[in-house]
């Protein structure tokens, strides 16, 4: 109760034409209109990075999951279709790592970097048609929606720096950096864009700036340190205060963060505005850095133990981030839709 509801601006693809998929909704104001069937209980999907990694494929490459944009697209789409299988109602596509600098500092030119970060866009949307006519259809679910992957700065640097934001770039340089990105996958037709794993106010407010100029759907999420300041340090209620009013802006959160910070994160978001609040953290286990593994959450202390707080603290969306896979999509998919 008190959250707006979603603006119903014009989605991401409107005016670029076909987009080739099969998608029953048009691509304007589909946000509006999941958020009206669902009654502002959205499902997210989960990581690729881990997954591709839990089936055998090494993502330890500066490109991460986007490398296999062009080694085994097969392997990310089957991904997609996972997580919508599990309930999904927004599949983010793999994009995250897959700027175009990155990918031609990994030695393709720019117009391959530009049709592999297309390609992202496309096998999210194939992976969603040809679940909805398998029998999606008949579910009673809305149509997926397809999200472009924003990742920040720090993720192209490979060093971890989307946990600290420890970097600081003009507002053209991260025009430079996003923009492309952005309207290739506006190109593709993606519905919204989820501008994710943000360290950094100024690198999200420019994000939002470009995406408000293309006239798109977008959420913004931070990694955070704590229960109120993001990564870099900046306080919460600073971030709100500079969001809440972007007109495209469809929900704001927290991503890719521990997941014992969450509800408190959730509730000093809903405390300040009526933007919807995202979620989507880690699964609760730890990396140990030195052994180079994953430890267990201690008991009573995992993704599932957490998720029932999170929806009574009124996060409208719900997904998981690293460590998380498809079995707490449909956890999280059970108890937003009972
Ligand atoms: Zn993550």
């Amino acid at each position: 109760m008190g959250v707006k509801s979603p603006t119903g601006s014009a989605g991401a693809a409107s005016g670029t034409g076909a987009t080739g998929s099969a998608g029953a909704a048009s691509a304007t104001g589909v946000f509006a209109e999941l958020w009206e069937q669902t009654g502002g209980k959205i499902v997210l999907d989960g990581p690729m990075g881990t997954e591709l990694e839990l089936r055998g494929y090494d993502v330890n490459d500066a490109l991460w999951s986007a490398k296999y944009l062009s080694e085994d697209p097969s392997a990310i789409k089957r991904i997609h279709r996972d997580y919508i299988e599990a309930g999904a109602d927004i599949v983010t596509c793999a994009s995250y790592q897959g700027s175009v600098p990155g990918f031609m500092d990994a030695g393709y030119s720019q117009g391959e970097a530009e049709r592999l970060i297309a390609l992202s866009a496309l096998l999210a949307q194939e992976a969603r048609d040809e679940w909805w006519a398998a029998g999606g259809s008949a579910t009673g679910r809305h149509l997926p929606l397809v999200a472009g992957d924003v990742g920040p700065y720090g993720a192209y640097l490979a060093d971890g720096s989307e946990y600290t934001g420890d970097y600081e770039l003009t507002e053209a340089e991260y025009r430079d950096f996003h923009l492309r990105r952005m309207k290739v996958l506006a190109e593709a037709g993606v519905d919204l864009y989820a501008v994710e794993t943000m360290p950094r106010l100024d690198e999200a407010l420019a994000c939002a700036h470009m995406l408000e100029e293309l006239g798109a759907d977008y959420w913004l999420s931070f990694t955070y340190r704590n229960d109120h300041q993001i990564s870099n340090g900046t306080e919460l209620a600073d971030v709100v205060a500079a969001v809440r009013d972007l007109p495209h802006l469809q929900a704001l959160g927290v991503n890719c963060t521990p997941p014992e910070y969450v509800e408190t994160i959730a509730r000093g978001i809903r405390a300040l505005c009526d933007v919807p609040v995202c979620a989507y953290p880690n699964s609760g286990e730890t990396y140990d850095g030195h052994a180079k593994c994953w430890h267990e959450a201690p008991a009573g202390e995992g993704f599932g133990d957490y998720l029932p707080r999170w929806a009574d603290a009124g996060v409208a969306l719900i997904g998981g981030c690293c460590r998380t896979r498809p079995a707490d999509i449909e956890r999280i998919a059970h108890l937003l839709r009972g």
